[in-house]
């Protein structure tokens, strides 16, 4: 854990507002995921559009993780940061087929979720083997913004569709050498994954040449203190039990493999923001912050919860705050949150900071996008600077046809 007065100090060295990951939690999760399983051919592939800094995807690959990726940056992104081709699994959806061919001209897994493209590619690559993205129908996740198991899911092929996948594969040829699904994000509940597991090995046995099967993720983890998390021992004891018996169905000992985001990195990070103004109006007290939407979104996007502490006044007597940023948009961060007293100029830190927000900030406004501090073994890494007008300015053409 990095000392509250590491932080500070971190904001005095490098300002705010500021993202601070520490790589230690990241070890912890990574080894505590790891260590849930009986079954030991279990492989994790960090889900990396979580948190993408090119450090922080070389640290969990020196973990000895693999790397899920949705994007060909993101591929791009894996390979740059040393990641073997067979250790980067690519997992888009709704993509053309062209970014299909760059990913095997990089040489990486691909995981493909829809039958036209599925066709499409076992025509052109019926030498390339590929994953299949099935669709379990498991409803399951935090809210319906982060489900991808339903029925009106745009993610993965139906199982219902199974026959219609069977009959490709055999027209073209294709190796399917894996399966894969994921179902949502925030899923407390073990069995959820028991259930849709076992939709998983049905279909599996349809399969005769399977390396391995992909239970994506979705893991829960805690937001509050005292708040519910998926009990990832618990998980690895079913999951392990199912697959064993499944394997030995099979006739093949298959890998197992996970592609956690947010469990690995959410709450190594914290994001340290400077309060700009106390605000009172008839109905509440507003304490504006020198960030927004624009640098952690979760809260407007998903009605995410993050907890904020008052690291610049910790003792202070608790009241109710409405904590808001600055960007011409209603960007409320925590409604009637009790904070210790809220003083101007004081130093907040949001928890669970590492998945989902760097990864999804913008420069709306034209605000510049946050630094980014890796603190590993005791010492603070800028990772990232502060943006500055260049950036904002960078990629703009200015014309000369104006007076
Ligand atoms: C986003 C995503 C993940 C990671 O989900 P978390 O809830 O962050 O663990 C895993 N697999 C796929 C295909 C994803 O799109």
């Amino acid at each position: 854990m990095i000392p509250e007065s590491t932080l500070l100090a971190l904001v005095d060295r490098f300002d705010c507002p500021l993202y601070v990951y520490d790589s230690e939690k990241i070890r912890q999760q990574y080894d505590r995921l790891q260590n849930a399983f009986s079954y030991t051919s279990v492989k994790i592939n960090y889900a990396c559009k979580a948190l993408t800094n090119i450090n922080i995807l070389k640290f969990i690959r020196d973990l000895g993780s693999g790397l899920d990726t949705v994007s060909i940056q993101e591929v791009k992104l894996g390979l740059r940061a040393g990641y073997k081709q067979k250790d980067i699994i690519y997992t888009p959806n709704c993509v053309s087929l062209e970014e299909l061919e760059l990913a095997v001209e990089l040489g990486v897994r691909i995981n493909i979720d829809n039958l036209s493209i599925l066709e499409q590619f076992g025509q052109k690559y019926p030498d390339y083997p590929v994953c299949v993205r099935i669709n379990p129908h498991i409803m399951a996740g935090g809210n319906s913004k982060i489900m991808t198991g339903h029925i009106d899911s745009k993610f993965g092929i139906s199982i219902h569709q199974l026959p219609h996948i069977l009959r490709i594969v055999k027209a073209t040829n294709l190796k399917i050498e894996g399966l894969h699904m994921h179902t949502g994000s925030d899923i407390l509940d073990p069995m959820v994954f028991v259930r849709a597991s076992e939709i998983l090995f049905k279909a599996a046995m349809e399969f005769k040449d399977l390396d391995y099967l992909d239970f994506g993720s979705g893991f829960k983890v805690s937001y509050k203190e005292g708040g519910e998390a998926t009990d990832i021992e618990d998980l690895g004891d079913k999951i392990s039990v199912a697959f064993e018996n499944f394997c030995k169905e099979y006739g093949k000992d298959l890998t197992l493999m996970f592609e956690p985001g947010k469990y690995l990195v959410s709450e190594s990070g914290s994001f340290l923001v400077k309060v700009n103004v106390i605000k009172q109006t008839t109905s509440t007290v507003f304490a504006g912050i020198d960030s927004g939407l624009n640098h952690l979104i979760r809260p407007m996007f998903y009605e995410a919860y993050h907890h904020i502490s008052n690291l610049s006044n910790p003792s202070g007597k608790p009241r109710f705050y409405t904590v808001v940023g600055y960007i011409c948009e209603t960007d409320t961060f925590a409604v009637n949150r009790k904070i210790p007293e809220v003083r101007e100029g004081d130093i907040l830190r949001f928890h669970n900071a590492g998945a989902y927000c760097f990864s999804m900030a913008s420069n709306y406004n034209s605000r510049y996008r946050p630094a980014e501090v890796f603190y590993i073994n005791g010492e603070s890494h800028l990772i990232r600077e502060r943006e500055t007008m260049e950036d904002i300015l960078a990629r703009q053409i200015e014309l000369d046809i104006f007076n």
